[in-house]
């Protein structure tokens, strides 16, 4: 076991002969310093001791009214499942969240979902609830899709009035748009 790799309660870290247990190890009766929590092993190589410093696991979970950043995974019924990877300004959030996103907080008055979305899509939504699946709405001008691929061969759309044009195709296709559609600058 090397410095900076994660360790969990437990594990092994060396052997008493080579290093003395500091904060966050202990030596078992075997003679082997093992770690006693879920932490980043330090070795003093110069003292011969070893310590664990604890991760610090803040999880950031969105609350109600928050805007995320997520992909659409797939489209079932009336329901789009939402991979959420960033919040709203686009930093990172951690662990697995997935959001649901149903027909009726797309506002519009569509049928199918499909219309408005497809898988792959980037969208930028609301938490309208406090569990994970968060559920999402997408109803306000400024939330939608932020950036979608073309269907027929996958360039990244281009925002034009209300539609997307595929650069490359030429292939037009329907979104539920957010205001800050990201236009890339590139040609094909
Ligand atoms: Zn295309």
């Amino acid at each position: 076991m090397s410095s900076n790799e994660i360790v969990v309660p437990g594990e092994e870290l060396a052997v008493i002969e080579e290093f003395s247990p500091s904060l966050g190890a202990y030596s078992d009766e075997k003679g082997f310093v093992r770690s006693s929590l879920v932490g980043m092993v330090l070795k003093d190589l110069i003292n011969k001791i070893v310590k664990v410093n604890p991760v610090t696991t803040r999880y950031s979970f969105p609350s109600v009214k928050d805007i995320v950043i997520g992909y659409v995974s797939f489209l079932k019924g009336e329901i789009a499942m939402v991979n959420i990877v960033k919040d709203g300004n686009f930093k990172p959030l951690t662990g697995q969240l997935a959001g649901f996103l149903h027909i009726s907080q797309i506002g519009t008055e569509g049928r199918h979902i499909n219309e408005y979305i497809a898988p792959g899509d980037l969208i930028r939504a609301r938490v309208i609830s406090s569990e994970n699946p968060f559920q999402l709405s997408i109803k306000h001008s400024s939330l939608g899709v932020i950036l979608a691929s073309c269907s027929q061969c996958g360039a990244i759309l281009k925002k034009e009035g209300d539609k997307l044009i595929c650069p490359k195709c030429g292939n037009i296709e329907k979104r539920k748009i957010a205001s800050g559609y990201i236009n890339l600058k590139w040609s094909y």
